[in-house]
């Protein structure tokens, strides 16, 4: 085989292992295998690897550089136009007219900075993006989101703003059990009304899944390690 084949088989299998032990989480959790979304993480990875997740059929992709993204999917997309990319890293209000012109939801929104910069930027445009919170459930000092105790009023700022805010998103402390940020995340959401969970990525996406995860974002266990 080709190194071209060999890639194409390690992807196309990777992903098919992946999409099997979501189903097998989601009806072990009494959940239609359908109610979660498979964002395939694929940062740092060319669009040469990229490519054959698409041509297995699979199209909800994350990446979390902006720069990084808009060198690989503009082309990707003219090949297969149905594409949803999802922002998962870090955004800079500097930024964001870039993002909201290269990605389809942003899982991201962490400050009142940034949610007034896409507010303003959707308006302008005369466009609007599904969004995400990101919460800091360990509350970590290095790490970017929302502290808990000050989620529910920054979801409603976002709302008043006129963001389309649909979920929460978090990424638990490497340390941690993941399962109790999960279960935060869950009861945030819960009490705000918000219907989507963001959250479980290669190593935990059973657990996120078991707490009630609606999008899991996996990166190494379908493109390999990075
Ligand atoms: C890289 C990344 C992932 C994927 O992580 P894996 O462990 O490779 O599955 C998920 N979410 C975010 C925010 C990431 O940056």
């Amino acid at each position: 085989m080709s190194e071209f084949d060999l890639v194409s088989a390690k992807v196309t299998g990777n992903l098919a292992q992946v999409k099997t032990s979501i189903e097998k989480a989601m009806r072990r959790a009494n959940r239609q295998p359908d109610d979660v979304t498979l964002v395939a993480v694929s940062k740092t990875h060319e669009a040469g690897t990229i490519r054959h997740a698409l041509t297995a059929g699979h199209r909800v992709f994350g990446e979390n550089r902006i720069q990084e993204a808009i060198s690989k999917w503009p082309a990707l997309r003219a090949e297969f136009p149905d594409i949803e990319l999802h922002l998962i890293g870090p955004l800079q209000t500097n930024k964001v007219p870039e993002a909201v012109a290269n990605f389809d939801i942003i899982e991201t929104v962490d400050r009142e900075k940034l949610a007034r910069a896409l507010a303003n930027e959707f308006k302008k445009q005369n466009i609007s993006r599904p969004c995400f919170i990101q919460v800091n459930t360990g509350d970590e000092e290095q790490k970017a989101g929302i502290s808990p105790k000050d989620a529910d009023k920054f979801i409603g700022f976002c709302k008043d703003l006129g963001l389309d805010i649909i979920g929460l998103m978090c990424i638990p402390p490497l340390d941690d059990i993941p399962a109790p940020h999960f279960a935060l995340l869950r009861k945030i959401a819960a009490r705000n009304g918000l219907e989507k969970l963001s959250m479980g990525m290669s190593g935990d996406f059973k657990s996120a899944i078991g707490q009630g995860a609606t999008h899991v974002r996996i990166g190494t266990a379908i493109f390999g390690n990075r």
